[in-house]
């Protein structure tokens, strides 16, 4: 097939539009639908500090990418964070990945570790809870996604970013508003949405440019430009229910070309109405009386998780090498 816009061959069809895009106009296409995520938002205004969280994976990486294109004409400061949860044949390379990709960028690059700033890596924690008795156990998700984010905004702040930018893509957006929708759990959805709320102070903002790109576009971007990313998985995700909606999502999307797009369509909608009505604010949050981050308790999530591991590892010999 030809391209739709000047006739060369096509390197993708975008069904949800008809559209057939050579290499140059593809990337065009994808460079547009996220300056025109940031600008409509205004989600990042000239001279700010942006931090952006960076795997390895591809959303990060080609995020962290277009950020820095971005900035050759609309000034403003990038710095790339990375968290290292330390999993063993899992972080190592994309940590060097995300290293890479910074470096020849010139971005500045840190890494943040759970070794270093929680005082276990993930590995270890897995070993310690893992002889958890019946009813206490969590999975290695809930320890890494709640420690993540801390962890994230820990660094945020530390690198003095007034925001923090996540790769967060249209599957991954689309897929969450409905997991959340079918677990009733609305709350959840008045976070983040398509532009940032400001609701702690000791709550770096998150934007998610990459909202409107498709995660195979994504992926194409990446392959096209020649970009390194990682594209292993990490050998505990065993998100059961995401991955069937993910499926189901995909399927309807096959059938219904811009089923995608009507879903984020209606949470864009949703959403002013979602955070007005649940989205708590600095004077209904305290801050957790042992890290400072703001809490609705007295002791946030992730100074809790990291007591109950520090209480389980009390006279446990740890076999995973540092
Ligand atoms: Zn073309
Ligand atoms: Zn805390």
């Amino acid at each position: 097939m030809k391209c739709s816009k000047c006739g060369r061959e096509a390197v993708y069809h975008a069904r949800y539009t008809g559209r057939y895009y050579c290499r140059k106009h593809f990337n065009e296409m994808v460079e547009k639908k996220f300056k025109e995520t940031v600008k409509k938002y205004r989600l990042i205004a000239k001279g700010e500090r942006i931090a952006v969280g960076v795997s390895g994976g591809k959303d990060s990486v080609v995020l962290m990418h277009l950020l820095a294109k971005l900035r050759e004409k609309f000034p403003f400061e990038l710095v790339a964070i990375t968290i290292d949860e330390g999993i063993a044949g899992y972080r190592p390379p994309s940590v060097g990945i995300a290293r890479r990709n910074a470096e020849k960028l010139g971005i500045e690059h840190r890494i943040y570790s759970f070794k270093n700033h929680i005082g276990f890596t993930l590995d270890e924690t897995v070993e310690i809870m893992g002889s958890f008795e019946k009813g206490e156990r969590v999975g290695a998700c809930s320890y890494c996604g709640v420690w993540r984010r801390w962890l994230l905004n820990y660094a945020a702040k530390d690198v003095g970013a007034d925001k923090l930018a996540v790769g967060h893509n249209l599957d991954d957006e689309v897929q969450m508003f409905m997991m959340n929708i079918m677990r009733g759990d609305i709350a959840r959805l008045g976070r983040t949405g398509p532009y940032y709320e400001e609701i702690h102070p000791e709550l770096v903002p998150r934007i998610k440019p990459l909202r409107e790109i498709p995660e195979k576009e994504i992926v194409l971007y990446a392959i096209l430009n020649g970009i390194e990313v990682d594209f292993s998985e990490c050998p505990y995700a065993v998100e059961a229910f995401r991955a069937e909606i993910r499926d189901w999502i995909n399927e309807m999307e096959e059938r219904h070309p811009g089923t995608k797009y009507q879903i984020l369509r209606s949470y864009d909608k949703l959403f002013p109405l979602i955070a007005k009505t649940y989205t708590k604010r600095t004077s209904e949050l305290n801050r957790c009386k042992i890290c400072g981050q703001p809490t609705t308790g007295e002791i946030c999530k992730a100074c809790s998780f990291r007591i109950q591991v520090e209480e389980k590892s009390k006279g446990h010999e740890l076999h995973t090498p540092p």
